[in-house]
């Protein structure tokens, strides 16, 4: 029998049951869609039917669907969107995993990052839950998922993590890319090929940007200053937002604190869930050297008091933990595979330690003794005044920054309040020139630079 001739029984039934309040908010819009395999589907208007028919509704339901069809059905209450994805993903089953296969090769996730070998403690398990949560219901439960904090503690594994778990669950089609790489794909756009047009551009990168099911975004905050870039961020952004597609984001600050980012994004970047992944305490430090060393499945062994003494010293980007590991290895293999001790442990990463430390704080020192140097603060320093008592310090820290520490152009930028890239490039080229035409220049910066080594 025709399903609505069923659903309309049924709901007389249920009719004589309740007010007549309750039956036209809870019943007047709701449709049977189907009666499959023991699950009755309903489409429901808005998600608040789904939680109330669930939760108040289902005994009556059932009941009245059992009356008039002999059969006891299990209840599924979908939205109109979700309906339309059960449609799409169930005849394809069979396909999944060779569709899903190739995703992945289009995807730019990395297999080596997953849920398993992410190890959780108190310092990023809200993080974690928050990731999990986002791979089993892709854009429904937090839309979108901003995660921030220093680098070097998971957030990119931590998306590629949620990339993996949706490819291998769903055929839903993901997409990691950095920022970097979003804004060279969107410039490749504006640059036309031989025959004069761009028009394959334009399409491949509608294609990838907006034939998605979930976007990952690592690295928000090197979008920078390029505006062009932002305002198609920000197409793409609700494109795939009004499509409820999930949207993954990451970055080094909050939404608040990244500067040069239009306010439209910083707001639409806190309508889901922002978490931040706080730095691992010693445990968790001591915790994730000890799996990677069991991943690692070295030869030998690694005691427990090296494990101590590396979380002890190395400071909290689990990056860093992990070069210990990989240079201790190579250092025994090199003495001829002999066992490693907290004595060898020493001798091989005092120097990778040390240096680890401070070149964290590099741009921070550089800017700190310049600042000294001038008497100006470094807030000056940071700052967007063009005064030339401020602007010169300014560039010639950029200048230092950049001959004396390994960082990218954005990411100075980024260190000295937001400053787009190409004024870093600018203020690195500038001082450049001038210190070979200007002794009293060449002299201050070799002062600088003795200062700050
Ligand atoms: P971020 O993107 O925050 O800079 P990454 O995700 O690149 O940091 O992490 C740096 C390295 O540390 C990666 O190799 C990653 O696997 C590892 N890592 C970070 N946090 C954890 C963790 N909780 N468990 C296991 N490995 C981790
Ligand atoms: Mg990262």
């Amino acid at each position: 029998m025709n399903v609505d001739i069923l659903w309309t029984n049924a709901r007389n039934e249920i009719k004589d049951e309740l007010s007549s309040l309750a039956f036209s908010t809870w019943f007047q819009d709701i449709t049977l869609h189907s009666l499959k395999d023991g699950v009755a589907i309903f489409l429901v208007p808005m998600s608040i039917h789904k939680k109330h028919l669930s939760d108040n509704y289902t005994d009556l339901i059932q009941t009245s669907l059992n009356k008039v069809t002999g059969t006891n059905f299990e209840l599924k209450f979908l939205l109109k969107e979700e309906l339309e994805e059960e449609e799409d993903v169930k005849p394809k089953e069979g396909k999944v995993e060779e569709e899903s296969q190739n995703f992945k090769q289009k995807s730019n996730l990395n297999p080596n990052y997953n849920f398993s070998n992410f190890v959780v403690g108190n310092s990023n398990k809200f993080a974690q839950a928050a990731a999990l949560s986002v791979a089993e219901n892709p854009g429904k439960m937090y839309n979108p998922l901003f995660l921030y904090g220093n680098s070097g503690l998971g957030k990119t594994h931590l998306m590629h993590a949620i990339g993996n778990y949706i490819v291998e669950n769903s055929n839903r089609r993901v997409l990691y890319v950095t920022s970097d790489q979003f804004r060279d794909d969107f410039v490749s756009i504006n640059r036309k090929d031989e025959n004069g047009t761009n028009f394959n551009s334009v399409d491949f990168f509608k294609n990838k940007y907006r034939n998605i099911d979930v976007l990952i975004i690592d690295d928000i905050q090197f979008l920078g200053g390029a505006t062009q870039t932002q305002q198609e961020f920000f197409h793409t952004f609700t494109n795939l937002y009004n499509d409820s597609k999930q949207i993954i984001i990451s970055s080094d600050r909050s939404p608040n604190d990244l500067k040069l980012l239009e306010e439209r994004l910083k707001t639409r970047f806190c309508w889901g869930l922002t978490v931040n992944i706080h730095p691992p305490d010693f445990e968790l430090r001591k915790e994730i050297l000890r799996k990677k060393i069991i991943a690692g499945n070295f030869e030998t062994d690694i005691p427990e008091d090296v494990i101590e003494y590396i979380a002890s010293n190395m400071g909290s980007d689990v990056r860093s933990l992990e070069g210990c590991i990989t240079r201790l290895i190579a250092y025994s293999t090199m003495m001829g595979g002999v066992n490693i001790s907290l004595n060898l442990a020493v001798e091989c990463l005092t120097d990778f330690i040390n240096t680890g430390m401070s070149e964290k704080n590099d741009i921070a020192r550089i800017q700190k003794i310049v600042s000294e140097f001038f008497q100006i603060s470094v807030e000056d320093l940071k700052s967007k005044k063009r005064s030339s008592n401020i602007a010169f310090p300014r560039q010639i820290a950029i200048y230092l920054c950049r001959k004396l520490t390994s960082e990218s152009f954005p990411k100075i930028g980024t260190e000295f309040g937001g400053k787009d890239h190409t004024t870093i490039m600018y203020s690195v080229e500038k001082i450049e020139n001038e210190r070979k035409n200007n002794k009293d220049l060449a002299n201050i910066i070799e002062k600088l630079k003795n200062d700050i080594k």
